[in-house]
């Protein structure tokens, strides 16, 4: 068989011996040891490590790269929505493309190869976030998946006429169904506002992606809602179809508190999305000593079975001031603040940016380094797969359904003075 791609030696496991991998009409038709077939093009990885494309199963390009034109001081979630709420008055088609391609540019050559988008559907803003994304979901078909939420960031109840948008959204061509709860003004509105975005989800037979949870304390039950979205989940036959993203209250909780709820997120195959670099910078704001971390409780859901993948969120705004779409990078960061230092643990963070961020956002079934799966990779400039979020390699070649997207030429010397 003539291979449209033939990648030579190629580190798919640190345990095993350099591979070939083979690939046609897209999918990875082979991966041995010195594969004979002849191919279009060809590719020598020099022992460089391959993984999985990266997946960002939660960004926000509309209102990215705003972080200079009204810098927020405070750092509070409530001051983030604010602030974020005056620049998306004054959204312009024009900037919010060249703001958004200028992420997606940076997702792409740091290998991310799909992106789940949270584009803000609200009458601030109107649908100029999910018009932007159609463009750019077909501008960008080549180098990456692009899923669009429509997302009410400022409420449904609170902000009458959202629901509208939400259902126009979803007609011109959105994906998934997003929620805010928290961002209603109690919890009578907030579960009316889950139910809502369920109702509309199995119209559209639709995924749901939800913003959830998103405080330091599970008092206030508007960001305390994980229980309730899970059970809902369960009753309308939705398991292995709702994301929820931050659910930082549940890092409050003592264990016995938190285990029923973490049985219920898994009975429902619900996937937690954590989202270090805004829970990190919003969380913990009023704690004077010991100031807490504020993360969902990651190792305590990943040991009760919850597919946990993590994302950006936000690239260089009020909720995020900092950000270049890497997952590696984020990766790396996690890491550090989950304390997942063992090289299992490492691994697991790896996995977390990979295959569980495909669970997540509903792409598994084609996704992998496996024979018949979409060849969707990332060769890394780096010798072992465990090195990956260590060195935070180059990726030295992007691959996306096939095709070389990204290379990236290296050119550094060392002079040792003295040597
Ligand atoms: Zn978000």
């Amino acid at each position: 068989m003539k291979m449209d791609l033939l990648i030579h030696n190629v580190r798919v496991c640190d345990d095993q011996p350099l591979m070939d991998i083979g690939i046609k009409d897209s999918k990875i038709a082979a991966i041995e040891k010195g594969i004979e077939a002849s191919a279009v093009q060809s590719i020598d990885a020099g022992g460089r490590a391959v993984i999985p494309g990266l997946i960002e199963p939660h960004l926000h390009l509309d209102k990215a790269m705003l972080h200079r034109r009204l810098p927020a001081s405070l750092g509070t979630l409530d001051e983030a929505i604010r602030v974020t709420g005056i620049l998306k008055s004054k959204q312009e088609r024009e900037d919010v493309l060249d703001r958004s391609r200028r992420v997606l540019d940076m997702a792409v050559q740091n290998g991310t190869v799909a992106i789940r988008a949270h584009p803000d559907v609200d009458l601030i803003q109107g649908l100029i976030g999910v018009e932007t994304l159609l463009q750019l979901r077909e501008e960008y078909k080549h180098l990456l998946d692009l899923q669009i939420v429509a997302f009410p960031q400022e409420g449904i109840l609170k902000s009458e006429g959202t629901y509208n948008l939400m259902e126009t959204a979803m007609g011109m061509g959105a994906d998934v169904v997003g929620g805010c709860p928290y961002n209603e003004l109690s919890w009578d509105d907030a579960r009316r506002h889950i139910d809502m975005v369920f109702d509309m989800a199995q119209k559209h037979d639709a995924h749901v992606d939800m913003h959830a949870d998103f405080s330091d304390e599970p008092t206030d039950q508007r960001f305390a809602c994980a229980a309730y979205i899970a059970q809902k989940a369960i009753d309308t036959g939705y398991q292995g179809r709702v994301s929820l993203g931050h659910v930082t209250s549940l890092g409050a909780l003592p264990p016995e508190e938190l285990k029923p709820i973490m049985d219920l997120l898994y009975e429902a195959d619900i996937s937690i999305v954590t989202l270090p670099a805004t829970d990190l910078y919003l969380g913990g704001r009023k704690d004077d000593k010991n100031q807490r971390r504020g993360l969902t409780p990651v190792r305590a859901l990943h040991n009760a079975g919850v597919n946990v993948a993590y994302s950006s969120n936000n690239v260089r705004n009020a909720f995020t001031p900092f950000g270049k779409a890497d997952m590696l990078v984020i990766g790396n960061m996690l890491a550090h603040v989950i304390q997942f230092g063992t090289p299992e643990d490492q691994a697991t963070v790896l996995d977390m940016g990979t295959k569980n961020g495909a669970r997540a956002i509903g792409i598994a079934r084609d996704y992998g380094i496996d024979v018949g799966k979409q060849a969707d990779l990332v060769i890394l400039d780096t010798y072992q797969v465990a090195d990956a979020l260590l060195d935070i390699p180059s990726r030295s070649w992007v691959i996306k359904r096939g095709k070389i997207t990204v290379v990236t030429h290296h050119s550094c010397d060392i002079h040792r003075r003295g040597l």
